[in-house]
């Protein structure tokens, strides 16, 4: 799956919801947000997004690790 990291936080361009095939990008609070279930790993996302805030979940950086629990607990609250 695809991961948002931290670069979105209040920047919300949402660039990457409009171009998402299969429209699994959702907005949270203060980012937005990628279904893990839903995402089919097209890539198209990451290039449109104009603060490179997104990652291939085995290419995420040290520092943006943390997005991938925060992403989790967006989905499914406990
Ligand atoms: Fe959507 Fe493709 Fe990005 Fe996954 S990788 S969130 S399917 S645009």
């Amino acid at each position: 799956t695809y991961v948002i990291g931290s670069a979105c936080i209040d920047v919300k361009d949402a660039a990457c919801q409009v171009a998402c095939p299969v429209e699994c990008i959702y907005e949270g609070g203060r980012m937005m947000y990628i279904h893990p279930d839903e995402c089919i790993n097209c890539g198209l996302c990451l290039s449109v997004c104009p603060v490179d805030a997104i990652y291939s979940d085995d290419e995420l950086p040290a520092a943006e690790q943390p997005f991938l629990a925060i992403n989790a607990e967006f989905f499914s609250p406990e």
